[in-house]
């Protein structure tokens, strides 16, 4: 899988109709493909997607620079923070449903109200803070940084295709 996958996928699956999609999506992958949201609408797919909204690339913060999360007193590398869209103006623009989640008791409405769309995608724009990041990523991502981000960095594949 990479970045922006479970977009995809989520149309995918609902074209399928088997079953009803729900995908936790981060705020940067959900830039890979916001277009999807415009064709689950045209085709009537109920999607719930659920954006992760930090403001961050915050898998790639942790391995560049993983000290950023346990000290208050660092900055984001700028090259991983995200501007925060208008959710809502953008769900409007493709004629999708919206939801803004900034606690869990908001969340389990949101998804509460999914529930009830049959015939329509909703997005859930779930408001977190920039350093919220899984724990599972602190335990795997973890273990790779900074030494394996930096072995295979973009540098050296520069230098291999440019000699
Ligand atoms: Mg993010």
């Amino acid at each position: 899988m990479s970045i922006g996958y479970s977009l995809g996928a989520s149309l995918g699956a609902a074209c399928a109709g088997a079953r009803r999609p729900v995908a936790f999506v981060g705020d940067a992958a959900f830039r890979e493909g916001p277009q999807v949201l415009s064709t689950l609408v045209q085709y009537k797919l109920p999607a719930v997607i659920c954006v992760m909204n930090n403001g961050i690339m915050g898998i790639q913060q942790f391995m560049g620079h993983p000290q950023y999360y346990d000290n208050a007193q660092c900055q984001p590398d700028y090259y991983n923070t995200l501007m925060r869209w208008d959710y809502r103006a953008l769900a409007q623009a493709f004629g999708a449903r919206h939801a803004r989640a900034k606690t869990l008791s908001e969340l389990d409405e949101a998804l509460r109200q999914a529930a009830e769309l049959t015939a329509s995608p909703i997005l859930i724009d779930v408001v977190l803070d920039e350093r919220d990041i899984p724990s599972v990523i602190r335990h795997t991502a973890g273990r790779a940084a900074p030494g394996a981000v930096q072995a295979n960095s973009e540098a050296p594949l520069l230098r291999r295709i440019v000699p």
